[in-house]
């Protein structure tokens, strides 16, 4: 793997974007292997406001999603959690929350982590030749799709494999609503706040 340089005496931060409705496994092990590999100092999560994409599907409320976020990353002293993109209000873009973290972390050098599933999507985001002014992509495999950067621009994005987990969040909300057990696909924290909650009872 082709770890890029970053300006000297710059800091790593990684940014793992979601809805994390809820977070699960497959989005902590992408961040972990991605640390590892690119030699972050640092990886914040930044669950969305109110995301445009499912924009009439019904999202969770961004304190639970917040709050699930905060629980599953918690004990890990590399991860954090930030809010930026839910107190800004309205739909998420991650050109914004780009341009804010920028602005935020003028010592770090930003590092943007993605599944196949939205890197493949990325031509279609607001701004989508600036994002890769702001960070460098980083796109990991996800079972089911395929990860490529055609179209994209070269250099601007790595490709990496992760360990595969084949869960998503779309899962994880069905299984609780069919009353199918979500152990072990989530932080054990995260299956009690969603019971405790009562989230995804439909
Ligand atoms: P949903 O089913 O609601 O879309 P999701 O599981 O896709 O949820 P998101 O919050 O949409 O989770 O994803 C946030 C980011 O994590 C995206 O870049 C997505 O591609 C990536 N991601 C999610 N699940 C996995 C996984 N199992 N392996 C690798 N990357 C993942
Ligand atoms: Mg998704």
């Amino acid at each position: 793997q082709e770890v890029p340089t970053t300006g000297r005496g710059k800091r790593r931060l990684g940014v793992m974007g979601g809805t994390f409705d809820p977070i699960h496994h497959g989005h902590l092990v992408a961040a972990s292997e991605v640390a590892a590999l690119f030699h972050l100092d640092e990886v914040v999560f930044v669950p969305t406001g109110q995301p445009w994409q499912k924009g009439h599907k019904a999202v969770s409320p961004a304190e639970d999603r917040y709050l699930m976020t905060v629980i599953a990353t918690a004990s890990n002293p590399q991860f954090s959690v930030s809010r930026i993109d839910i107190d800004r209000g309205g739909p998420t873009y991650t050109i914004d929350t780009l341009r804010d973290l920028r602005a935020l972390n003028t010592d770090s050098d930003l590092f943007f982590i993605t599944g196949a599933d939205a890197l493949s999507q990325i031509l279609t985001w607001r701004d989508a030749e600036e994002l890769f002014s702001l960070a460098h992509f980083i796109g990991v495999t996800r079972p089911g799709h395929d990860l490529t950067d055609d179209g994209l621009p070269k250099g601007g994005v790595s490709l990496v494999e992760v360990p595969a987990l084949a869960i998503s969040s779309t899962d994880c909300r069905a299984r609780v609503a069919q009353g199918d057990p979500v152990w072990y696909l989530v932080p054990d924290g995260v299956v009690r706040y969603i019971d405790k909650r009562q989230l995804y009872r439909g």
